[in-house]
């Protein structure tokens, strides 16, 4: 043959070799937690693999850290009995390194990884699971596998009974099943899943905001004043961004009256605030709005028109940039702003 003959084929062989790894993975993911008071989650992927895959093994690999965290975080240390299975045949596994699992294949195409995650810290970064509630954000509980993560998921919650389960890409109440774009969809979405949370819905200039509140403590009967506080702020932000581009948004709210768990994220159609006292508390109350004014902002300045370096994302070693002081500090500033233009004081 020819030289450019030659180098055809072997161009054409690297194109095809390279477009038969990219071919997508079907990716089921199912969660349950049968044992509230053991604070295990358990969790079970199932993945298809095309017929041709040549791969000999699929690896699974929990994350590093949490979307907006920005901080390294061992979620693999809370990884407990992990195996893998083909019908009902134990596959060999082996931990590779401190965050990867890898399973052979040994020919088979239908492969379900199992394992348990141990979660009891309400903190927006880990997981809890106890008699009261299930909380997530996702990365602390479902590997991803290496290769794959840009295809889409399934994932399907079973809740112990009389539990409800919601998160940003709620639709419809009893939902138990989503499907994500990718992963990093998946992994986006701070979920509730209790037998008491309340929920309230608020429309908007055309879009639906909703409220869902976990008290833990006294709320003082103060949550409906609460509501319509939060819809000013919503329409103070919505005042200078102008309509935002989801058609849905979801405050998620703990009031955990522990003295402890704190915080607040933003995530693409949701965020998740954690304030230590009670809705019946004063100081906690407006703490609680002022940092709704703060997640809510991020919903433009930092998730949409984020520096480039925040995504798409390596889950093995935590982002650098240098963007994000600038979006962060933009964010706190305006958050302050839209709190006190909704008509609050500090
Ligand atoms: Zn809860
Ligand atoms: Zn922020």
């Amino acid at each position: 043959m020819g030289f450019m003959i030659r180098l055809l084929l072997a161009l054409a062989l690297t194109l095809f070799t390279s477009l038969q790894s990219q071919q997508p993975y079907g990716i089921a993911y199912r969660l349950a937690m049968p044992h509230p008071p053991s604070h295990l989650f358990e969790v079970a992927i199932e993945v298809t693999v095309p017929a041709n895959d040549a791969s000999a093994f699929l690896d699974f690999q929990m994350p590093k850290w949490q979307p907006g965290r920005y901080s390294v975080a061992d979620f693999a240390a809370n990884v407990q009995q992990f195996s893998a299975r083909s019908q009902h045949r134990t596959l060999a596994s082996t931990k590779i390194d401190e965050q990867t699992w890898r399973v052979q294949k040994q020919g088979n195409r239908n492969i379900t990884a199992t394992y348990k995650v141990f979660g009891n810290d309400l903190s927006g970064t880990y997981a809890q699971l106890d008699s009261s509630h299930a909380n997530y954000t996702g990365g602390e509980v479902f590997m991803y596998v290496a290769g794959h993560k840009p295809d889409a998921v399934e994932l399907h919650i079973e809740p112990p009974p009389n539990w409800r389960v919601v998160n940003g890409r709620t639709e419809r109440s009893d939902q138990h099943d989503w499907r994500y774009p990718n992963y990093e969809i998946l992994i986006d979405n701070p979920t509730e899943i209790g037998p008491d949370w309340t929920l309230d819905d608020l429309k908007i200039e055309g879009k639906i905001y909703h409220v869902v509140i976990h008290s833990r403590g006294d709320d003082g009967g103060r949550r409906p004043a609460f509501v319509h506080d939060l819809e000013k702020i919503v329409r103070a932000e919505i005042g200078m961004w102008g309509p935002p581009d989801f058609e849905s948004y979801t405050f998620l709210f703990h009031f955990a009256a522990d003295d402890r768990s704190s915080d607040g994220m933003e995530h693409l159609t949701s965020t998740q605030i954690i304030e230590p006292g009670i809705l019946a508390d004063r100081g906690t109350y407006y703490g609680a709005l002022s940092t709704a004014a703060h997640e809510f902002f991020h919903a433009w300045n930092v998730k949409r028109l984020r520096p480039i370096e925040l995504g798409p994302w390596d889950w093995t070693k935590p982002a650098a940039t240098r963007g994000l002081w600038i979006a962060e500090g933009f964010t706190q500033y305006y958050g302050i702003e839209m709190y006190h233009r909704a008509g609050f004081e500090d």
